[in-house]
């Protein structure tokens, strides 16, 4: 399961990469799920492609983050539209290490002594490997990288049925403080129901197993929408999940619309998610959590030192559905969601020669404007708003300035505060930005309603292959 480590750098449980249409903050609160900025759909084969040593040359390499995404998952769930393949066989898994290894050592060579301050391992379901293909994933990593994973903040993904005693304790031992675990619900009934048939007894082992492997910190994800989910089995799934103590929380709106029950009709359905996300919010505030973003909940004074060092910008990405940032550069190797295409594409990865993977193939160029949009979507999108200072330190004026209209549009609706207190309570600060409690439940319509024309524009053309 992939729960974000932090909120840019993995994908969501059930993220929908519909494009969005202008004005679509009026139609409805569920629009798109912003874990990034620009979505990948907005990504195109780059003419000619640019050699990474070249992509790089002008970027800070201090303190990058490493992600490495590992595509392989036991099932399809049914909610799911991330870069994945299942039942991929051995020789597969073998090959992609191999291929891993190529595109690293190529990485390595194009950027001049990277230094990585965080690493996260997302997929997919990273935990689909064995023990042994998971202690040569790290061995890999560390030795053509030249990195410490145990010196760093590291997080990986896990699903209840392979978070086993082996895996977790590779995992443990070679530096992982965060695991994060997609439950999404303690009902055996709405497991199914989102195809995702797993026993609530196999989840309370698993939990069992990572409490006992001693991480630092424990995610759960849960999810709210599905057929047949009421306010009291939500309840019940919060409090089950609650008896672990998890750290952290992501709550996630179901994107595919159960065509029954409550969710027939598409704004009953969108209320339903509403209400559940509210009793969701209010119950774990009253537990003791804090809000981090619509979806992320975690336990006071758990904050990962990653999200104070990270540059927001430099992102290493390995793995055939890994993304890379640059301040300039969005990039990939290749994307697609449909299963015939994810397989096609994770074929042509392993057989890569070394030297394709010194170059970028699909990407998005950033200019002034996106990268201020960037700024500005990360920043709101999370609870604690956007800092003017830091703002105007890096763009050189204010984002009222930049994007007044926008910004009074969200205000109009009652979405956004200004001249809010910063995280944490104190005084209102002048031009400190921040949604509302309404709009950070709207969250998934103000990201979307806040893409620049030609990301909107470049998503709405993208044609899956
Ligand atoms: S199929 Fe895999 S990547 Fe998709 S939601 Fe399920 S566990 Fe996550």
């Amino acid at each position: 399961m992939e729960g974000p480590g932090r909120a840019v750098v993995a994908g969501g449980a059930a993220a929908d990469v519909r494009p969005p249409r202008e004005g679509e903050a009026d139609t409805g609160p569920y629009q798109g799920y912003v874990y990034a900025y620009p979505h990948k759909t907005a990504y195109r084969p780059l003419e000619p492609r640019p050699p990474l040593a070249e992509v790089w040359a002008d970027e800070p390499l201090h303190s990058l983050f490493l992600y490495l995404h590992i595509p392989f998952c036991e099932m399809r769930c049914g909610f799911c539209n991330l870069f994945t393949r299942t039942g991929a066989p051995e020789e597969l898994v073998a090959a992609y290490l191999d291929a891993l290894e190529r595109q690293a050592t190529a990485v390595r060579d194009a950027l001049d002594g990277p230094r990585f301050a965080a690493a996260a391992v997302g997929g997919g379901t990273p935990t689909y490997l064995s023990a042994a293909e998971l202690t040569r994933m790290f061995d890999l990593t560390e030795r053509v990288m030249g990195t410490d994973l145990r010196a760093v903040p590291m997080s990986v993904e896990t699903s209840p049925a392979t978070a086993t005693a082996d895996r977790l304790a590779v995992l443990a031992e070679r530096g992982t403080t965060r695991i994060s675990i997609g439950v999404q619900s303690f009902v055996d009934a709405e497991a199914r129901a989102a195809v995702r048939p797993q026993r609530r007894q196999e989840v309370e082992a698993a939990l069992d197993r990572i409490r006992a492997a001693g991480f630092d910190t424990l995610n759960i994800d849960l999810i709210y929408g599905i057929d047949g989910q009421t306010g009291e089995t939500w309840r019940h799934s919060l409090d089950a999940a609650l008896v672990w103590k998890p750290e952290e929380l992501y709550l996630y709106p179901l994107y595919v619309r159960p065509l029954t029950g409550l969710a027939k009709r598409a704004r009953d359905w969108d209320d339903h998610r509403l209400t559940l996300y509210r009793q969701g919010r209010d119950h774990l505030l009253a537990a003791g959590y804090e809000q981090v973003s619509m979806r992320m909940f975690r336990l006071p004074g758990r904050q990962s030192p990653a999200e104070y060092t990270c540059q927001s910008d430099g992102m290493v990405g390995l793995g055939c559905g890994a993304r890379s940032y640059t301040s300039g550069l969005h990039y990939s190797y290749e994307y697609a969601v449909a299963a015939g295409r994810v397989r096609a594409i994770v074929d042509e990865y392993v057989r890569l020669a070394a030297g394709e993977f010194a170059v970028a193939n699909v990407g998005f160029r950033l200019d002034e404007e996106e990268r201020r949009r960037r700024h500005l979507i990360q920043s709101l999108l999370q609870a604690g708003g956007l800092d003017p200072v830091l703002y105007r330190d890096r763009f050189g004026a204010g984002p009222e300035e930049h994007f007044g209209d926008d910004l009074e549009r969200l205000a109009d609706r009652g979405w956004l505060e200004r001249d809010a207190p910063p995280p944490g309570g104190g005084d209102p600060r002048p031009g400190w930005l921040r949604l509302t409690a309404e709009g950070l439940a709207h969250s998934d319509a103000v990201g979307p309603a806040l893409f620049s024309g030609r990301v909107r524009t470049l998503m709405a053309s993208y044609e899956e292959r």
